[in-house]
This record gives structure tokens, C-alpha cells and sequence, in this order.
């Protein structure tokens, strides 16, 4: 077995939110980077891996467990890791050569070999030729490539990937991505491990010898997946696609991304989050899976490459449209529901009423919200109300997410009003009418 290169035990952290609460992010998250390998990390946004990375390059402290660098414990930054993070701060106003050089300067490498150092990095990443551009100069994928060149100069041995690819067009992000494969394939780079978190799950497959998948509330590792495909691998082949809808099957039915799975459905408590998915992005799924070829049923990264939404997305609505019962999920396939073609022949009006009663049925807090409204007697309520009540379980951000979500759906669903100026729900009117 290769030499463990950082090791998580037991590693636990905690943020406090605006209200001065403690929310636990990170806990007994056991996890062990080992020499020679390439590991990735998925999980839902806000699960907690940037926190965990930051934690393994010593960047902040985790409250509890232990943390190991080469068998001892990672007290600060360390020299031989180094993160890139998905926008990469470049200083607008140094030359790709001085933001590559930062780090060295920062190290107290004299002059002459830093500016060699940093040469050597910008040759290796592709960006020869634009060491005296400036960050605006340059396109958002040399940008990344600058921030990329800026970790290797410093040689790490241990290169951890923080949504690198996040943010540039696929092209890009996949040609970036070979090149790094490409690099560390050659051994033109003295890195011995590389972390890669990321939400595209064929990014993953195509780079990792693990995948790990990350749970939420509070994250920890949920799943692995050993992967024992040589690379460069084809994205085409038989192999990768298997991996890739097993990598699916893993994120889906293996773990609700919020609230729990029991059997093929997904049971919400009051307090959870809901997944972000818009309106339109679920109608269009249910009618993309109504229609040919899939008729009903179709692979999720089939039906990710037709619907060209991401797989963080497509993770959502599926999720969403689970919770609903408009479709079931089943080893990485989407099944339509009777429910869900009645709902993609329904006319608009109806959609909405269809809609509106699954919410009432199958999201406690948009039941909650109404049941609210219903039973006030002036029909109107503020929104903080209800934040306050998801401050009890989600952090700031989560809290005003999973109400954002709450109140497009069942505005859509009819069940309430919200005046965007004071932050007040209340009923629809007619639904006022009725109940006087
Ligand atoms: P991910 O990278 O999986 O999206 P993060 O690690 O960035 O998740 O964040 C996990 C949770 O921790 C989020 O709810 C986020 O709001 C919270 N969080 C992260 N950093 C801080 C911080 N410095 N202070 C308070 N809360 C934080
Ligand atoms: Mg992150």
C-alpha cells in the first residue's frame, strides 16, 4: 500500500452563524491522502469541502481530530501543499510573471531564481508568451492556467483542487484538466497527490483512482468508489460511462442530497434544506423525459448531455422532482411517475394546482408557510418568521436558500403571495375569498 501523505482523523469543525449558534460543518470526517494517487471529492454545495481542504493545507485549524502531514501534525500552512481555488484571486495590477511569483517572493526565493522558477511553471501550463500580460489581458481559462502555474512553482508534492474547472466553459475546462493529467502522467511535476474536488461527475471520472462522495449536515465522507481504469481514459468508453452512472447512482438514490431516502423516495423534515431547482429546469426535465428517445426513462448523464444543465443541477431537479413523486430515481436511471406525465399533459393552470398539492404533501416547510397563512387571521407573515425557525438547523446562507426555494415553489404552486419590497407572504386572493 502506498505511504499516507495527509491523514484526517476524526476531523471536526464548527462555524459560528449570525446569531452566534455553533453549526457543526465538518464531523468524524476520517479521510487519508496517499502517496501516488489522485483522489476526487463530490458532494452538494455547502457539504463542507472547501472547509475540509482548507483544513488539509493547514489553512484553518479543525476544532477536534487530528491531522497529519507525512505522519505528523499539520500545525500551519505547509510548504509542500498547495491549493487552487476556483476563482483564483490574480492581482490585477502584476504581469502573469509577478502573480506567478507571488509565492516565492513570499518565501524569501531570491530574485533571479524566482523569476526562473516562475518561467519554467508558465512554460509547463501552456502561457509561454504572456508572462508581461496583465490578468484582464487574458481569457477566464489562461487566467485559471495563471493560478495553476502560481501552485506549481512552488512544487508542491501535495496539489489541492478546489472547483479548479468550476468556472470555465467545458472546453476549456476539459482541455485544462487533460493538460494536468498530462503533467502529472509525464512526472514533469514533483507533485505525489492530487486532490480534486469538483462537481462534475465525469471530471471525476476521468481523473481519479478514488471518488469519494461527500455527505451534508454535517459532511463527513458518505461513499467510495475504488477506481481501477488506467488512464488516459476515453470518455466514450464502455468503462467510463459505467463509472460515471455508477458515480450517479452513488449521489442519488445512495443519499438524499436533502432529507432522507426511504425506499425509492425522499422523506423532508421541517428543517431541511430543499434543493435549489428552479421551475423551469424541472418542467423541462419531465418534458425532455416524457419525450423520445428516453420515453419515460432515461440515464441521468444521457439526459444531462441532451438537457445541457450540470450535473450539480440536474443532481437538484432530480431531487426535486423525487421529493414531488414526479419521478423515482433507480441506479443512476430517472423513471417518470404516472403522476409526472399527467403533470407534462396537463395545461398550465392545472400544473400549478398538481404542483401546489405536492408541495402541501411533500415539503414540510412550504406546508408550514401555508398552514401559517391559513390560520392567521390578517393572512400576512413576515418572512423572517420563517427564517428564524430554519436558523435552528441551517446555517445563515442554507436558511435563506431553502426559504428563497420555498417561496418560488409555492408561489408557483399557488399557495401563497410574496411582496418582494417588505419580505411578506400571504395568501393568493382568492384563496382570502374563499376562506372568508
Ligand atoms: P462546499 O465547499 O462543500 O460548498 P464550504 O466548506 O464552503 O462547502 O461550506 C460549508 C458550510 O460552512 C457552509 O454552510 C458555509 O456557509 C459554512 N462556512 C464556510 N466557511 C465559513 C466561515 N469562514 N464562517 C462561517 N461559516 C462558514
Ligand atoms: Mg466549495
Amino acid at each position: 500500500m502506498n505511504m499516507p501523505i495527509i491523514e484526517l482523523k476524526s476531523v471536526g469543525k464548527s462555524f459560528r452563524s449570525a446569531d452566534g449558534k455553533a453549526r457543526s460543518v465538518l464531523e468524524e470526517v476520517n479521510f487519508t491522502l496517499n502517496d501516488g494517487e489522485i483522489v476526487a471529492l463530490l458532494g452538494k454545495s455547502g457539504s463542507g469541502k472547501s472547509t475540509m481542504l482548507r483544513i488539509m493545507a493547514g489553512l484553518i485549524p479543525a476544532d477536534s481530530g487530528e491531522v497529519l502531514y507525512r505522519q505528523l501534525p499539520l500545525y500551519g500552512p505547509a510548504d509542500g501543499i498547495s491549493m487552487v481555488f476556483q476563482s483564483f484571486a490574480l492581482f490585477p495590477w502584476l504581469t502573469v510573471q509577478k502573480n506567478v511569483e507571488l509565492g516565492l517572493e513570499a518565501k524569501g526565493v531570491p530574485l533571479k531564481e524566482r523569476a526562473q522558477r516562475a518561467e519554467a511553471a508558465i512554460e509547463m501550463i501552456g502561457l509561454s508568451g504572456f508572462e508581461g500580460a496583465l490578468p484582464r489581458e487574458l481569457s477566464g481559462g489562461m487566467r485559471q492556467r495563471v493560478g495553476i502555474a502560481r501552485a506549481l512553482v512552488m512544487e508542491p508534492e501535495v496539489l489541492l483542487m478546489d472547483e479548479a474547472f468550476s468556472a470555465l466553459d467545458v472546453l476549456t475546462g476539459e482541455r485544462l484538466r487533460e493538460d494536468i493529467l498530462e503533467l502529472w502522467e509525464s512526472g514533469k511535476i514533483p507533485t505525489r497527490a492530487i486532490l480534486v474536488v469538483s462537481h462534475n461527475i465525469e471530471e471525476a471520472a476521468m481523473m481519479a483512482d478514488r471518488i469519494l462522495v461527500f455527505a451534508s449536515d454535517p459532511g463527513r465522507v458518505r461513499d467510495e468508489l475504488p477506481v481501477t481504469l488506467s488512464r488516459p481514459r476515453q470518455v466514450e468508453s464502455a468503462e467510463v460511462r459505467e463509472l460515471i452512472d455508477k458515480t450517479y447512482g452513488l449521489m442519488t438514490v445512495g443519499g438524499a442530497r436533502a432529507g432522507r431516502v426511504i425506499g425509492k423516495e425522499i422523506k423532508l423534515q421541517l428543517g431541511d434544506r430543499l434543493p435549489e431547482a428552479e421551475i423551469l429546469s424541472m418542467e423541462g426535465i419531465l418534458e425532455l423525459l416524457a419525450g423520445e428517445p428516453f420515453n419515460g426513462r432515461a440515464d441521468l448523464p444521457m439526459l444531462a448531455d441532451e438537457s445541457e444543465i450540470d450535473d450539480r443541477e440536474l443532481l437538484d431537479v432530480s431531487s426535486a422532482l423525487t421529493l414531488l413523486g414526479f419521478v423515482q430515481l433507480d441506479h443512476g436511471d430517472i423513471i417518470l411517475n404516472p403522476l409526472g406525465s399527467q403533470y407534462v399533459q396537463a395545461s398550465n393552470p392545472e400544473r400549478q394546482a398538481i404542483f401546489g398539492q405536492q408541495l402541501l404533501e411533500h415539503v414540510p416547510l412550504i406546508s408550514y408557510i401555508h398552514h401559517g397563512l391559513v390560520q392567521d387571521p390578517s393572512g400576512d407573515l413576515h418572512e423572517d418568521m420563517f427564517l428564524n425557525l430554519l436558523r435552528f438547523t441551517l446555517g445563515e446562507m442554507d436558511a435563506k436558500a431553502a426559504l428563497r426555494i420555498a417561496i418560488e415553489w409555492g408561489r408557483y404552486g399557488d399557495l401563497f403571495e410574496y411582496i418582494f419590497s417588505t419580505g411578506v407572504l400571504h395568501l393568493p386572493k382568492d384563496e382570502v375569498v374563499e376562506e372568508a
